[in-house]
């Protein structure tokens, strides 16, 4: 038995599944999770001291590799001042001044503990906005694990293929409206049949959590139009593509202005941060300068502030990480579809920038339903083939590469090599 394993057997007794994240446990793909010890740069290291390239960066936040040495020399000094206070500080104005300055939409911004949080209150700050109660999100996006969320999720919700869960309630529920990914039409006809009733639309603008699913020329400005004309709040759910597609996110690289963003993952530099922004009209309505309560005790926290800070200023002052993540994604999406023509398997590959997917399915992957076409227990096989080669991908076939700066040229051609050995193997 591998000290892993011993950890996962001794963690089930103790933690719900034997683990804090439903995915991490490998459900999806079998086997057991490894226990991670420590990382750096381009490597994760396992307890058994086994090394592994990483390209799930903590789910995003490590897009310059781990432990890089300005975030660490940030937590560092930062300690030294205390952990927390539990009041206003110098570093959460500098914060909120660099976010309004590198996001287009942003003018206000509140900070919170976790993407989670961030649209839980981007939700309600919308209803208390328009005196609304209904919202509408997309089949397959995954906006956390608040109840109003967890109705036609991706990620983990979807991985674990429980895509409603027990716990939320019908009255919840009735006040989701989905639709799917891509579809304008869908998006018009809810508004149509729900007059003056739709607080807000919330989407990742490009999907993270069914796999990566680009929005098809038209749909997010078509969503705009829709919402101006509605006077819905139209919410850009930017905690996966924030900071990675462009130094503005998404809403930079589309040129679309949406009312209200929420952020995290890249922005704690890997400390657990969140952020809520938008129209100062909207943003005004929060506790204590409007009705609309929220509020934590953590917020802002001094730590997680400096590690967020070091990391937006490097990438605010670098722009050529940008040009290398884009270089990177390139790379691999042109060194996987060499392997499939050359193997002849005619699977999808969706990618952006650093946003990357290889779907097992022969379909165009545009949603939910084409996503769910893939066949998932070849995935599994081929998410352990890697593994074995000393890839770490998520263990879903519906999430997203999240690759970091610090992978090589040479390190990006062993992945594509063991890309082309794992599918071969899957395939057996
Ligand atoms: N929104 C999106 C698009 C996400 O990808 C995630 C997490 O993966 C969340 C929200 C929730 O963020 P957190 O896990 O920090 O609560």
């Amino acid at each position: 038995m591998t000290i892993s394993e011993q950890l996962f057997e001794q963690a089930k007794t103790v933690i719900p599944g034997g683990v804090n994240s439903p995915v991490r446990a490998f459900r999806a793909v079998g086997g057991h999770p490894l226990f991670i010890k420590s990382a750096k740069g381009p490597y994760i290291y396992d307890e058994d001291d086994r090394q592994y390239i990483e390209l799930i960066n903590s789910w995003g936040p490590m897009v310059l590799g781990h432990a890089f040495e300005p975030v660490e020399k940030a937590v560092r000094d930062a300690i030294g001042h205390s952990f927390s206070f539990g009041a206003p500080t110098r570093k959460e104005v500098e914060m909120a001044e660099l976010i309004v300055s590198m996001v287009p939409s942003v003018e206000k911004v509140r900070m919170v503990n976790s993407g989670t949080e961030a649209t839980m209150a981007a939700i309600r700050v919308a209803r208390g906005f328009t005196g609304r109660d209904k919202i509408i999100k997309f089949e397959g996006c995954y906006h956390g694990h608040g109840d109003s969320f967890l109705i036609a999720a991706g990620s983990g919700a979807m991985t674990m293929g429980t895509p409603d869960s027990p716990g939320v309630t019908k009255a919840t529920a009735l006040d989701t409206l989905t639709a799917p990914y891509n579809d304008l039409a869908a998006v018009e006809a809810l508004i149509e049949n729900n007059t003056n009733q739709i607080a807000a639309l919330i989407l990742e603008p490009v999907v993270g959590n069914m796999g990566c699913v680009l929005p098809e020329p038209g749909f997010l400005e078509g969503l705009r139009e829709l919402c101006t004309k509605h006077e819905i709040v139209l919410i850009f759910d930017e905690v996966m593509t924030g900071f990675r597609l462009a130094p503005g996110g998404a809403q930079q690289r589309f040129g679309i202005t949406p009312d209200l963003t929420t952020m995290g993952k890249i922005i704690g530099g890997g400390m657990p941060v969140g952020a809520y922004g938008g129209r100062a009209d909207i943003m005004n309505m929060v506790s204590p300068a409007g009705p609309v309560y929220q509020a934590g005790t953590l917020s802002g926290n001094p730590i997680a502030m400096s590690a967020g800070l070091a990391m937006l200023h490097y990438l605010n002052d670098h722009p050529e990480v940008y040009t290398r993540l884009d270089e990177i994604g390139n790379k691999l999406a042109t060194g996987f579809q060499a392997s499939l023509t050359k193997l002849g398997l005619p699977y999808t590959i969706n990618q952006i920038g650093s946003m990357f997917t290889q779907f097992m399915t022969d379909k165009t992957v545009t949603d939910f339903e084409t996503a769910k076409t893939c066949d998932v227990p070849r995935f599994g096989r081929y998410f352990h083939a890697m593994l074995k080669r000393g890839v770490y991908l998520a263990p879903s076939q519906f999430e997203s590469l999240f690759v970091s700066v610090a992978l090589t040229d040479e390190l990006i051609e062993q992945v594509i090599q063991a890309n082309e050995e794992s599918l071969i193997e899957a395939a057996e």
